[in-house]
């Protein structure tokens, strides 16, 4: 006879009505009053067969007992123990899906808290050459088997600093990709001070999508984003992006989007999202800087403030929801979308698996920010991937190996978060974040607040935001 468990979830409640989300399948659904109470009777630990469920919802004096047993079986809310199965992707190969070009490290700024500049574990290289650029779209082609769709991003350093390559690479991926029947697109995130008249219409006509670094108006962007003598960055960089922005609008672009980096104080979120929306900006995403450095790093206190703000947001946002507008908070977005897709995540990133970032010495890194460190070189393009460095890593770094995650609620959403924050933080990269649990269970809920109240108001938003982010619709997900 099958033994059966209950399922670990999230009950949550939206103007009189009842949500479940089962975390292991990163399932979301309503739930009538009885299921909720029936949920009750069970606890965590409890192994049941069904004539033992089946009593002790009678014993309970629960009508339609049997009904009942049925549906919390059939929606996976009591599942069947079953041993588990590893269903890890640690030695199979994972086709090349995105390439991070470190085309310099060299930047024009000189941004307070920028770790680029501060990591002394990274090595540092001048810019990339045609060659290896070329040998690096080939690899990105030959690595990505059966994948249709390859994507190429332009990161540094200030990647502009050295356009021509840029220019190069798009020009012989393009070429690659037709003579392959394959598709290239490409990202580039940009301090936005080099953005010339000829740079916006190459990044125009080659359907670039742009992200530029800019953290809010004036006062608080130069604060840490400054020239090397001091100088404001803000004022060098205001006509180049309404320029960017203008010409993108009027010609039809792919959306310009914002990235800001916390630092020190998050009070200003709302203030700073209005000021980019309204330089014309599709979105705006927010990430607290990575950093030791109790100089910029934000402390528990302004991690509370920042949590508090992007509730704010979220709460605008739902209101723009709610009568079918839109309101670029990115945070917000990237969480409902993930809700929304059902997606189980047994590693925080792509990085290491789809995702590499190749450097000017034509080396393989994990992801882009941890470009030049040598403990996670994964290979290089000419000998490929050192598989044993790429299994070494994602068998450390998948879920199952941090058992401090184990019964974590919001596990196959978080996974641990990002490497190179728990390099930073934690002293090591395949360690879970610990020092933002409490943050970030608490912003996931959040999310799943919105997120109820948006299926009950205006469900079929969600559907347009996932294919916003490229996703197909979701149909059947939510009972
Ligand atoms: S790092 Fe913390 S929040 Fe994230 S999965 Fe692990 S325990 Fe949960
Ligand atoms: S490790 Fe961190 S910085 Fe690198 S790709 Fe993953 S989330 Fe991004």
């Amino acid at each position: 006879m099958i033994t059966y468990k209950q399922a670990d979830h999230i009950i949550f409640k939206e103007s009189d009505h009842i949500f479940i989300f089962l975390v292991s399948e990163s399932a979301i659904f309503e739930i009538e009053p009885k299921i909720e109470k029936t949920i009750k009777l069970f606890n965590k630990s409890e192994q049941s067969n069904k004539k033992e469920i089946l009593k002790k919802i009678k014993d309970a004096g629960i009508k339609n007992y049997q009904e009942i047993a049925d549906t919390l079986i059939k929606r996976r809310i009591l599942t069947p123990l079953i041993e588990k199965k590893n269903i890890s992707c640690v030695y199979n190969k994972i086709p090349l899906k995105t390439l991070v070009f470190n085309i310099t490290d060299r930047c024009n700024l000189s941004c307070l808290y920028c770790y680029h500049n501060k990591d002394n574990k990274i090595e540092k290289t001048d810019s990339m050459t045609f060659a290896t650029a070329e040998k690096a779209v080939d690899f990105l082609f030959d690595n990505s088997d059966a994948n249709k769709k390859v994507t190429i991003v332009f990161f540094g350093g200030e990647p502009v600093i050295n356009f021509d390559l840029i220019t190069f690479i798009t020009g012989y991926a393009q070429k690659k990709a037709k003579k392959l029947q394959k598709k290239a697109e490409f990202a580039i995130t940009t301090n936005g001070t080099l953005l010339t008249e000829k740079v916006i219409d190459f990044f125009y006509q080659n359907k670039i999508g742009v992200t530029v670094s800019i953290d809010g108006p004036q006062e608080i962007h130069d604060k840490f984003r400054q020239f090397a003598d001091g100088g404001s960055s803000y004022k060098a960089i205001l006509p180049k992006i309404k320029n960017l922005i203008n010409k993108f609008q009027t010609k039809g672009g792919k959306p310009v989007v914002a990235r800001v980096t916390v630092a020190k104080n998050a009070a200003h979120l709302p203030q700073t999202l209005e000021h980019l929306l309204k330089l014309g900006f599709a979105e705006a995403g927010f990430g607290p800087v990575t950093t030791d450095n109790p100089a910029y790093q934000l402390n528990t206190d302004e991690m509370k403030i920042m949590l508090n703000k992007f509730k704010e947001l979220s709460d605008k946002f739902l209101r723009y929801a709610d009568e079918d507008k839109f309101y670029g908070f990115t945070n917000i977005i990237d969480l409902l979308v993930l809700l929304h897709q059902g997606e189980v995540k047994n590693y925080p990133c792509g990085a290491g698996l789809g995702l590499f970032a190749v450097s000017a010495e034509e080396k393989l890194y994990l992801c882009q920010r941890l470009i030049g460190n040598k403990a996670f070189c994964m290979g290089n393009l000419s000998d490929g991937f050192d598989t044993e460095a790429v299994k070494k890593f994602r068998k450390k770094a998948e879920l199952n190996a941090k058992p401090e995650c184990g019964l974590c609620e919001v596990r196959y959403i978080c996974a641990g978060g990002c490497y190179h924050e728990a390099l930073i933080r934690e002293k090591k990269l395949t360690k879970a974040n610990l020092h933002y649990c409490e943050w970030i269970k608490e912003w996931i809920k959040y999310g799943l607040k919105i997120y109820g109240k948006l299926i009950l108001k205006n469900p079929d938003y969600l559907n347009k935001l996932s294919m916003l982010r490229g996703h197909s619709p979701v149909t059947g997900h939510i009972i």
